[in-house]
């Protein structure tokens, strides 16, 4: 079920750690900028491995 793979990221000032689904390929981002609901603000995030289920 590719609808349940999805990447593993972290975010780069506070340590969280979250799945992010999305369909296609962030291999070649360096870095994300998302919202981190523990920062609540936008921050950047390293990306660690995709998991595939
Ligand atoms: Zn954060």
């Amino acid at each position: 079920m590719p609808g349940d793979s999805y990447w593993r990221i972290k975010c780069q000032k506070c340590g969280e750690e979250k799945k992010l689904r999305v369909g296609y390929d962030i291999r070649d981002f360096k870095q994300l900028y998302l919202y981190c609901s523990k920062c609540k603000k936008n921050t950047f995030h390293i990306i660690l491995e995709y998991v595939r289920s």
